[in-house]
Parts: C-alpha cells; sequence; structure tokens
C-alpha cells in the first residue's frame, strides 16, 4: 500500500509527488503523458523556466519526481473506492491502494455520450481487461477516445466474434478489427437489445467498450463534491471525503500551470500531515 497515490499526471500531479517525498511519504502518480500542458508550444510566465516548450517542462517535472523516488505507472483511474481506512483505485485490471488520494485530473473532463451512465455495467464498459470475458464469442464496439482504445480493441479481437471500432485509430489495429468511420452520438438500450447510434443510425451490440485517458467526476468518485466542472476544495486542498484531496486546474480558476504546482504542493503536505 502505498502513502499517498496522485490520479493525474500534470504539474500538479507532479508537483504533489515531488512534495510527498519531501515528506519521505511513498507516493505513485497514475496518468499519460498527454495533459493539457503538452499541448502548449510555449510556456512564458513559469518562474524560473522562461521560454519553455509545455512538452519539455512536463518532461522535466517527471523527471524530478522519479529522481525524487516517485513512482509514475501509466493508465486512467477508472474508479476510487473508500474502503474505509484506505482508498482502492482501479485502472484496468490493476488495483492501487493508499492511504491518501490526492486528485490532479486537469480541467478537461470528458462529455458523457447519452445513455452511457445509464448502462454502465450493464452492456457499457470502460476496461477491456476486466470484461473481455463477458463478452467471449459476441459482437463488441469501441469507442475510441484515448491513447488505450487502439491495444484495447486489439485484445478483444482475440476474444470476441467481432469487434467493430468506432474513432481515430493512432496506431495499427488487428486486422480482425472492423473500422467505421461514423461518429458515436449515443448509448441505446432496452429490454431486447442494447447498442451504438451513429449518424442517426441504431446498431446493436452485445457490449460496448469506451475507452478515453480521463473520467467524469462523477464515475471517478461518488460523493465527491463539485461546483460545476471543479471539485470543493478547502484552502488545505481538502476535498469533503476525508482523505481525498485535489489540486490544479480541477478545483477551478485560473488555468495556470503556477496555481496547479502551488497546490500540488499543498495538497501534499496537508495529505503527508493526516498520515501517521
Ligand atoms: C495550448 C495551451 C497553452 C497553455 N499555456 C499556458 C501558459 O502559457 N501558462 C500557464 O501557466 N498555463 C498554460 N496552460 C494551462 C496549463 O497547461 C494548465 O493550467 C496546467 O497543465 C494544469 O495542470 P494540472 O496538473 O492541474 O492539469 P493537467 O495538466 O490537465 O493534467 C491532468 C492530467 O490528469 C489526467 N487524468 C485525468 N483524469 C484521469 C484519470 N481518471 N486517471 C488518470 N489520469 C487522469 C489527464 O489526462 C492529464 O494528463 C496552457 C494550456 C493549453 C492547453
Amino acid at each position: 500500500m502505498f502513502d499517498i497515490v496522485v490520479v493525474g499526471a500534470g504539474p500538479a500531479g507532479y508537483s504533489a509527488a515531488i512534495n510527498a517525498r519531501k515528506r519521505d511519504k511513498s507516493v505513485v502518480v497514475i496518468g499519460q503523458h498527454t495533459g493539457w500542458l503538452a499541448k502548449a508550444e510555449k510556456i512564458e510566465n513559469y518562474p524560473g523556466m522562461p521560454d519553455i516548450s509545455g512538452e519539455e517542462m512536463l518532461s522535466i517535472m517527471r523527471d524530478q519526481a522519479l529522481a525524487m523516488g516517485a513512482q509514475v505507472r501509466p493508465g486512467v483511474v477508472h474508479q476510487v473506492i473508500d474502503m474505509g481506512e484506505s482508498f482502492g483505485l482501479s485502472l484496468g485490471a490493476d488495483f492501487v491502494e493508499a492511504k491518501k488520494v490526492i486528485l490532479c485530473t486537469g480541467a478537461k473532463q470528458p462529455k458523457l455520450l447519452p445513455g452511457e451512465e445509464m448502462f454502465l455495467g450493464r452492456g457499457v464498459s470502460y476496461c477491456g481487461t476486466c470484461d473481455a470475458m463477458l463478452y467471449r464469442g459476441k459482437h463488441v464496439a469501441v469507442v475510441a477516445q484515448g491513447h488505450e482504445a487502439v491495444s484495447e480493441a486489439n485484445f478483444l479481437a482475440g476474444l470476441c466474434q467481432s469487434v467493430t471500432f468506432f474513432g481515430k485509430q493512432e496506431e495499427a489495429l488487428d486486422p480482425r478489427v472492423i473500422v467505421c468511420d461514423e461518429k458515436v452520438e449515443a448509448i441505446f438500450g432496452d429490454d431486447r437489445a442494447r447498442g451504438v447510434v451513429a449518424q442517426g443510425r441504431e446498431i446493436p451490440f452485445d457490449g460496448v467498450f469506451i475507452f478515453r485517458d480521463a473520467m467524469a467526476l462523477s464515475a471517478l468518485m461518488s460523493g465527491l463534491s463539485a461546483s460545476g466542472a471543479f471539485i470543493r476544495v478547502d484552502r488545505q486542498m481538502r476535498t469533503n471525503i476525508p482523505g481525498v484531496f485535489a489540486a490544479g486546474d480541477c478545483t477551478g480558476l485560473p488555468l495556470q500551470v503556477a496555481k496547479a504546482v502551488g497546490e500540488g504542493c499543498i495538497a501534499a503536505l496537508a495529505a503527508a500531515q493526516e498520515i501517521k
């Protein structure tokens, strides 16, 4: 079990990890190297690092966190579960346990498809590795909105009767995967059938797998208090759930690296203080 788990590998997450290590706490950062900052061509307003690209800045932060002994694990956290004395985080087939959680998930929250929440766990899944066996020999759709979509589709192709891939391909797909250019607009379902709606047309499938690089807050952790799209925090970056902190763009404006880094630091120090 880790002392602290950080969800999101951006400036807030790396700052939280660096400062947790300064308090000698074990810490793991979970996330992809693809956050908002990587899109910034140039950052000119962060003290001490003038004229640097977002990608470069992110790499330096990551290397610093690693050098200080933080672990960095690629993946998307699907759910944070409050287990009383600790927290369990599911990332595909993997599971991480920690005493404290710091959410650094950024401002860019995915928009759920109409019907998605209603059929989650009843035909809709976020994890191929976890749920593929339920659809062995069946027909499934993959809605690709994240980096894991291709590898998960290729994995499903080995088990399912058919896999239909909706979305952008960033790597080579298994030749058994059927590629469909249509955009998925919704998930439909009733007692008889379930599937996706694309270009106004209902296409039935036994299961629909949706892969994204981030999760909607409501799906990530139930009971988390939010104000619009932002997580509510106090000045110590504590959320309404004891043991859960939040930092960076996910707590509100201004959406700036300096604020994200500062909040990551405060959250880590406050979390470390609560660990006996
Ligand atoms: C084009 C552009 C230019 C910018 N220019 C500047 C600038 O000049 N100066 C400045 O100060 N700021 C700038 N910004 C804003 C800056 O990038 C953000 O304020 C900063 O990155 C916020 O850091 P963060 O760690 O809070 O969130 P992010 O950098 O968004 O990182 C959050 C990370 O969490 C991940 N994540 C989300 N959910 C999950 C999950 N469930 N599991 C695992 N990982 C998850 C996301 O994929 C992402 O990698 C710019 C942004 C953009 C897009």
